[in-house]
């Protein structure tokens, strides 16, 4: 009795600690947080896309009290909780720097999804990747910020190709008590049009950020209202419309119920641009006069603008949207005029529509692009809504980064550190030590790009085999995917969402000068790609469909690979093993890109359309740079002549120098490229480093213009 009865304390105390351990998003960026769950149920792990919570919750007492014998796991765990004890303890760059007025700054940060890990599919793509990574950023270097979104019910849709290439499209239903989010206990009520939308506010963790996220489906709220969180890019404009004011109104309301003493707003995307209306309408409550509350918010908020896509700027009708905002506005002393004025890029077209961007444009006194590229072409497109010249246009930039540690392999990490003495968990924003992989040693550099380039080819095959026996093609499909591809060739990945302009398909252009390329029996190459197309991006999708239909073709078959649902665990393994990074989109429509920040943390070389970021990095040996800076009138010229300075690259240095070998097996010039690449663009290309422009350029800035 005695024993059974300490037994299930000891299962009790552990169940305890793996669940704080679970409710902290920390372990997401930190390996050790993660090992206790995967050594408690390897299996379990994988289901459940890697998700502590969901282990936990399906774990048998019976299991962990075998655990609780184990030490190795009682290790683990106590290692796991005994280091994030030590994170949150530990002084931190922003603590330590943060003088005087600068003390009570406080930003918060809204956008419309957050990727943190794969196990939470709150994320279409690009945007909410480099959101996730800003907070683990904040959190890592200590700077005072929580963030506002929206919780998903069915979050974004899963992908799946039928046996014709055809997209078909699954919602996956979220149970938010199964997932690491906590109830505030607030429900706050936020006016949309004549309806008053409750939501509650449950809130994440991540590490020291906070995030509040809001969510419409409430007992008490119309069946339409519910539909406000249920999806992600979801519905017709017209509910699009009305999630955006739960976002912007709501966020704001929510921040005010929980006395969050924010001193900065960062609107992330044109999403969220009523946060300034609101705002407006609570200073004018206030007592505050609206000349006053106008330029008070303008001073205090910050914009960032993310795509020269004009289809990515939400647009709507100056009476729909006055209608959907018009307790808000009435209190704002804001009327239907001067709304349209406020909204329009030219206030005096009244045939025009209000545009998120342009208010944000009005409503933020510190204003950027993602990169120096895209910065100048921002400046080029606002022209209308300044009436100036473009140079006099006031949008500067800041170039995105990733956050290392999310994306770097654990093994990859554990080498640098080991050869190289590099230290990613000192969290500064300056990320030295990078530069030490040039002197690194060659043969075991070496031996880590095979083991994670055969890890990938492994990881393809088990995608492969899975997507054949799903779509019925027994057992000759499984046969032929553990055949595919080969660990020891020249492998090249290309993984984004499938929006035309990126032109997944570009290097299909000539495919018998591609088949011969990959078909080389000496000098083999192959190509993995992963993506996936908005559910309405119709031309998206028939990439998807072309490029599944060329996998099948005879001299491809094997080579070339479409590895279906692209999300945060496929991006860390294509970014991990591939030997190339290709991205070839149409310039100058790639504002950022950041995928192409991973893999040179591994030993990957980039080879891209001198577009988005890859202008500020490449060297001439870092990598390559395909085509000119030149623009062609004709698209289909254009391609032509991207898709063939791309061959000319493989056909020419890529291949070249990956398959000439030394006496002792090692291809010396790759090596060169790839350490040039480690070396140069890490140090750069980080979150920690971006935060710290941000605080400079804008966060302080936008402090200090509000006291
Ligand atoms: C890194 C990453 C992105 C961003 O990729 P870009 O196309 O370069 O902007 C998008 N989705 C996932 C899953 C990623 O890992």
């Amino acid at each position: 009795m005695a024993r059974a009865a300490e037994q299930t304390d000891i299962v009790g105390t552990i169940r305890t600690q793996l669940e704080e351990l679970s409710r902290d998003l920390w372990w997401t960026w930190n390996p050790e947080g993660r090992i206790p769950f995967e050594m408690l149920d390897p299996v379990l792990w994988r289901a459940t896309k890697q998700s502590p919570m969901q282990v936990l919750d399906a774990v048998s007492d019976e299991r962990i009290a075998l655990c609780a014998q184990d030490d190795r796991f009682l290790d683990a765990l106590a290692k796991a909780t005994k280091s994030l004890e030590a994170y949150h303890d530990a002084a931190t760059w922003w603590g330590r720097g943060a003088k005087g007025d600068l003390k009570s700054l406080r930003v918060a940060y809204f956008c419309s999804e957050y990727a943190v890990h794969e196990s939470m599919q709150q994320y279409a793509g690009g945007l909410g990747v480099l959101a996730g990574d800003h907070l683990k950023s904040a959190s890592d270097l200590g700077i005072s910020l929580c963030a506002v979104g929206l919780l998903y019910r069915q979050g974004y849709y899963l992908q799946e190709l039928a046996e014709d290439g055809a997209t078909r499209v699954y919602y996956p239903e979220y149970d938010f008590d199964r997932m690491p989010v906590e109830d505030t206990g607030e429900i706050i009520v936020c006016p949309v049009g004549s309806s008053r939308v409750k939501a509650k506010v449950w809130s994440m963790k991540v590490g020291r950020t906070t995030v509040y996220l809001l969510d419409s489906d409430v007992k008490g709220n119309s069946d339409e209202d519910r539909e406000l969180t249920r999806g992600l890019y979801r519905g017709e404009p017209s509910l699009r419309l009305r999630q955006q004011v739960l976002l912007g109104v709501g966020g704001c309301i929510a921040l005010q119920h929980l006395d969050e003493p924010v001193t900065v707003y960062h609107l992330n995307e044109g999403h969220a641009a009523f946060v300034a209306y609101q705002r407006i309408a609570q200073l004018v409550k206030d007592g505050m006069k609206p000349a006053d509350a106008k330029a008070h918010v303008k001073a205090t908020t910050v914009f960032t603008t993310h795509t020269p896509v004009p289809a990515g700027h939400d647009r709507y009708g100056v009476e729909e949207a006055y209608e959907a905002l018009r307790p808000v506005l009435r209190q704002a002393r804001i009327d239907q005029d001067e709304f349209a004025e406020l909204g329009r890029e030219r206030p005096d077209d009244f045939r025009e529509p209000i545009c998120m961007t342009a208010i944000c444009l009005r409503f933020a006194s510190r204003i950027n692009g993602v990169s120096q590229l895209h910065g100048e072409v921002s400046r080029d497109m606002w022209t209308h809504v300044y009436g100036c010249a473009s140079k006099d246009v006031p949008i500067g930039s800041i170039t995105n980064g990733v956050h290392a540690r999310t994306w770097i392999d654990p093994d990859a990490e554990a080498f640098w550190r080991k050869e190289i003495n590099l230290r990613l968990d000192r969290h500064t924003p300056t990320m030295d030590g990078w530069e030490k992989a040039l002197g690194v040693d060659r043969p075991r550099f070496w031996a880590l790009r095979s083991r994670l380039r055969a890890r990938l080819v492994h990881f393809i095959r088990e995608r492969l085999a899975r997507q054949a026996l799903r779509r019925g093609e027994g057992s000759a499909g499984v046969n032929a995917a553990m055949q595919a591809f080969s660990p020891d060739a020249l492998t090249i990945g290309f993984a984004r969402r499938f929006a035309t302009y990126k032109r997944a398909p570009l290097v299909f252009q000539d495919l018998e000068r591609l088949k011969s390329i990959l078909n080389d029996p000496r000098r083999p190459v192959q190509l993995v790609f992963a993506g996936k197309a908005h559910p309405r991006d119709v031309p998206g999708q028939e990439y998807a469909q072309r490029i599944h239909e060329l996998c099948k073709e005879d001299g491809l078959r094997g080579k070339v690979a479409l590895i279906e649902e692209y999300d945060m665990e496929v991006g860390r393994m294509l970014t991990a093993g591939s030997d190339v990074w290709l991205n070839n989109p149409l310039r100058p429509y790639e504002a950022s890109g950041t995928s192409g920040m991973k893999p040179p943390m591994h030993g990957g070389i980039n080879c891209s359309i001198l577009d988005g970021w890859w202008p500020e990095s490449f060297d001439g040996r870092n990598g390559w740079a395909i085509g000119d800076t030149q623009p062609m009138q004709d698209r289909e010229a254009q391609d032509r002549k991207d898709s063939q300075s791309l061959y000319a690259i493989i056909e020419g240095e890529m291949r070249r120098e990956f398959y000439d070998r030394d006496g002792s097996g090692l291809p010396q010039r790759w090596i060169d490229r790839a350490l040039q690449s480690t070396a140069t663009v890490p140090p750069m290309f980080n979150t920690h480093r971006m935060l710290a422009e941000y605080l400079r350029e804008a966060y302080i800035p936008a402090h200090r213009g509000g006291l």
